[in-house]
């Protein structure tokens, strides 16, 4: 048997997520005879990964709360220690941040968002880029190969499961790393409960902003309509980088994913950037005063016009229909 994979664990206080099976499911296509060994960083009890073979649980009062640098660093001295033959995690945010640091410190390449993995010298890989929408071959040449796989690329492992239970595990190993002083330059200090409903993730209508707003008080008919349909308000990326509405509020490669039963895109052009996070929208309605912007095409259904005209009709006819009822 070669030696033992490390699978990092993604966990918030202990809390783990499907994602973690979805990493068990990884290592064991990529290594098959390789030993399974989950690192779980922090926290007083160790939670309960059934499925591997070993539980390494790395305590340090550092690294109580998330601290990307400072779990990157104590995964990288416990590979040191116990020399792996990959180290694999999901590509969660969090697979992938500490991921990055542990192959910074190791000065070794990470590959992040694996579909597809054959181990050798070198390893040949398929990993999802740009959202989702392009995939890359390339070959990982590495001392220590350090992968995640992209989210839902591998389905659950049904032989792992992982609780936030403390029923202690007759496989677990301790290892306590020596950090420094700023080890933890990023670490979680405050959690603050955001107010409850609607939010950008979770509303089932997503009335969505693009530079056709044209500046930020032109939202103010997009958040109308989005209050009217129970909904809640997104925007390209222009529209951020313009300062009209703040990043949280972004849908795309590099703002939030959406999947909402209805999607209305008001002036936005529909680049891949941004269609890659509300793709998944079961109906889409695109308005614009182009019939050829991909938005448009794609979309199934479409408004040829000025947004400034267009939505507050809507809003208004909603408002008339409603009082008549
Ligand atoms: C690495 C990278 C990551 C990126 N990530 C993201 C991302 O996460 N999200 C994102 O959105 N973008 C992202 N982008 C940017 C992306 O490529 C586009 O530039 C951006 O999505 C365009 O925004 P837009 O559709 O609002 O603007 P435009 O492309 O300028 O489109 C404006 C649209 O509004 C229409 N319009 C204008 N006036 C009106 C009007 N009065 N009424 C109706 N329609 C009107 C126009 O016909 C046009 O179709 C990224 C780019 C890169 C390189």
């Amino acid at each position: 048997m070669s030696n033992p994979v490390l699978v990092f664990i993604d966990h918030d206080r202990g809390a783990v997520g499907d994602d973690t099976r979805q990493a068990f499911a990884f290592a064991r296509a990529c290594l098959p005879d390789a030993a399974v060994a989950a690192v779980v960083i922090g926290g007083d009890t160790t939670p309960a990964v059934t499925g591997a073979d070993t539980i390494w649980h790395v305590r340090h009062a550092e690294l109580d709360d998330y601290a990307p640098e400072a779990w990157g660093d104590a995964l990288h001295q416990l590979a040191a220690e116990v020399t792996p033959s990959a180290i694999v995690t999901t590509g969660t945010e969090r697979g992938n941040e500490v991921l990055a640091h542990v192959a910074a410190i190791a000065d070794e390449p990470f590959a992040a968002n694996v579909v597809a993995a054959t181990p050798g010298a070198p390893w040949q890989i398929r990993r999802a880029r740009w959202g989702g929408s392009l995939l890359e071959d390339a070959t990982l040449t590495a001392v220590l190969p350090i992968l995640s796989c992209a989210l839902h690329a591998y389905p659950s492992d049904p032989s792992t499961t992982s609780t936030t239970s403390t029923t202690s595990n007759p496989n677990v190993a301790e290892f306590v790393p020596v950090l420094q002083p700023d080890a933890g330059r990023t670490r979680i200090v405050d959690r603050v409960q955001v107010a409850e409903g609607i939010t950008l993730t979770t509303a089932p209508v997503v009335v969505s902003g693009g530079r056709g707003v044209g500046s930020e008080e032109g939202f103010a008919a997009i958040e109308a309509l989005a209050e009217l349909l129970g909904g809640a308000v997104g925007c390209s990326r222009v529209v951020t980088n313009q300062g009209w509405r703040p990043h949280a509020d972004q849908v795309g490669q590099t703002g939030k994913r959406v999947a909402p039963d209805l999607y209305i895109a008001c002036g936005i052009s529909g680049a891949i950037q941004h269609w890659v996070g509300m793709q998944a929208a079961k109906q889409i309605l695109a308005i614009n005063l182009d019939r050829d912007a991909p938005m448009v095409t794609k979309a199934d259904y479409a408004v040829i016009g000025d947004l400034h005209e267009v939505i507050p009709a809507i809003v208004d006819e909603i408002r008339r229909r409603r009082a008549a009822t």
